[in-house]
């Protein structure tokens, strides 16, 4: 098991270096035998993982929560799960499982490898996103709707690749989750590695344009009056993609919300919209101070992303700057697939109120 480990640490930094494939503390990995499962710790990033960055469990504890009674109440169920996650580690183990453990512990194969890179997710989040999954993968996949992640997540896949198996008699070794990933699973990192290159060459060739990020120059004076009216440290983005969802509310609509639960623990909930006319009023930034304050009182949470029409965004941190950027590639992604398919707002509150995702988002330090 420590070998296998090591392979999969390697090939968990490779993944973790690749922007393309991992964002931030995005995606995680787990390597497991019938006894025990090494699975990414929560709020480690697979760019630097080490031993210290997985937790073992013990298989049959993850097996044994199967049999157990949860209380329908939805927090209090998930704190219960919780609990037997943290009972089902193996003993000296001190950090706390992925919120995805259970999920791995219950897929057949030896590895398994989640990711959210933006080009699955221009499907994932797509309006005809589980269709034209089904005529490029076929039975190799499954899809799985947006549902509450953590165990009803879990139980989910686990119902599905049930059907899916005595339906087609194959175990599929791609899990599509709506609005948020894809889990591969495979006996070993080489075959994984395959699978995802074949996923990504396959999207590849369904796109009808791909984003373009090169950068543009952001108005010097719009620059300062929002340097005036933010505090602290921001980061300011204007790009040629940015040029197209800038123009007015109507373009703006692909970026105006949440994809992804990554999206939401990172960059916010949904951005905060400032239209050009506010820069032509007497006190421009008194009025975006105002635009901020109302958007904190409203929301309970201020702004983490702040998109002002034909100038550009504003990001409180680095990390909700990249996890907006990925926002704006998925929504050109999913032109190609029907169009955008936000999360609802149910599924947008229960990520801002789940505990678990609060303590990501705070090992993380965004
Ligand atoms: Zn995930």
């Amino acid at each position: 098991m420590e070998k296998l480990l090591e392979q999969l640490i390697d090939t968990s930094k490779v993944y973790g270096n690749n922007s393309d494939m991992v964002l931030v503390g995005g995606g995680n990995t787990s390597v497991k035998d019938d006894k025990v499962m090494y699975v990414k710790a929560s709020g480690h990033a697979l760019s630097s993982i080490d031993e210290s960055g997985f937790v073992k469990m013990d298989m049959d504890a993850m097996r044994g929560i199967w049999n157990k009674d949860y209380s329908t109440d939805t927090d209090e169920r998930e704190e219960q799960v919780l609990s037997d996650m943290m009972e089902a580690r193996c003993e000296g183990e001190t950090a706390r499982p992925s919120v995805e453990a259970l999920l791995h512990s219950l897929l057949k194969d030896t590895f398994v490898i989640h990711m959210h890179p933006a080009l699955v997710n221009g499907l994932t989040c797509s309006q005809q996103g589980e269709e034209i999954m089904r005529q490029l993968f076929g039975t190799r996949a499954v899809w799985i709707p947006l549902v509450n992640p953590g165990y009803i997540l879990a139980k989910t896949v686990k119902d599905a690749i049930a059907v899916h198996e005595e339906e087609f008699k194959v175990y599929p070794d791609m899990i599509f989750l709506q609005n948020h990933g894809v889990f591969v699973s495979g006996d070993s990192l080489v075959r994984i590695n395959a699978i995802y290159e074949e996923i990504i060459d396959i999207l590849e060739k369904e796109l009808i344009r791909t984003p373009d990020q090169n950068l543009v120059v952001i108005d010097t004076k719009r620059s300062e009056i929002m340097g005036e009216a933010v505090e602290g440290k921001w980061f300011e983005v204007y790009n040629r993609e940015l040029i197209r969802f800038l123009l007015d509310v109507k373009s703006f609509n692909p970026i105006s919300s949440s994809f992804t639960p990554d999206h939401i623990v990172y960059s916010g909930f949904k951005p905060l919209w400032i239209s050009e006319s506010i820069f032509s009023e007497e006190d421009p930034v008194a009025d975006i101070k105002k635009c901020i304050a109302e958007f904190t009182k409203e929301h309970g949470a201020p702004a983490k992303i702040i998109v002002v029409q034909n100038t550009g965004i504003f990001a409180a941190s680095e990390n909700a700057r990249d996890l907006y950027l990925d926002t704006v590639k998925v929504a050109v992604y999913t032109e190609s697939f029907g169009g955008p398919l936000f999360m609802d707002d149910g599924q947008i509150d229960f990520i801002r109120n789940w505990e678990v995702e609060k303590y990501r988002a705070k090992m993380s330090n965004t």
